[in-house]
């Protein structure tokens, strides 16, 4: 999704559950890691998280609809913070999601088993099986399989 798509998804998101206009900026930012957007007071901009335009739409909107109702009670003078009514009244009523669904980066684990004493090595790097062998026997290695994980796990 380009930052022009991003654009006019969040100004049609907030015509159609909001019924005013989106009259600022939104854009992506990568350094969002484990939000899905922000809403910044000075300027009344939106970031959001890239990771989100990749989910399902309707997960995407129900963020965009989150960072809206912060931007649209800021705009008005209401409550707009997480703990305020309002805030909780107008997410309701818009269907916007509360928390932003987790997109943390995954790492990826290759495992090795020595053909010798079947010993699994894991690593995050790959190996080059000709030339690591096993650290107890000395055995040759083998690739086995690769899985991943959440980064903060
Ligand atoms: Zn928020
Ligand atoms: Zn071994």
């Amino acid at each position: 999704m380009t930052e022009d798509e991003l654009q006019s998804l969040v100004e049609s998101v907030s015509w159609q559950f909001f019924k005013k206009p989106f009259t600022h900026r939104a854009s992506f930012n990568t350094r969002l890691r484990t939000t899905g957007g922000r809403y910044h007071m000075k300027d009344h901009h939106l970031d959001f998280n890239p990771k989100m335009a990749t989910l399902k739409r309707e997960t995407f909107i129900g963020v965009i609809k989150h960072e809206l109702c912060h931007y649209h009670l800021h705009i008005e003078n209401k409550g707009y913070q997480h703990k305020d009514a309002d805030f909780k009244e107008l997410l309701t009523k818009t269907g916007g999601l509360r928390y932003a669904p987790n997109v943390q980066t995954k790492r990826k684990f290759h495992v090795y088993q020595c053909q010798n004493c079947q010993s699994l090595i894991t690593r995050q790097k790959k190996m080059n099986t000709h030339r690591f062998v096993c650290g107890k026997c000395g055995g040759r290695l083998h690739y086995r399989h690769t899985y991943q994980k959440n980064k903060s796990e």
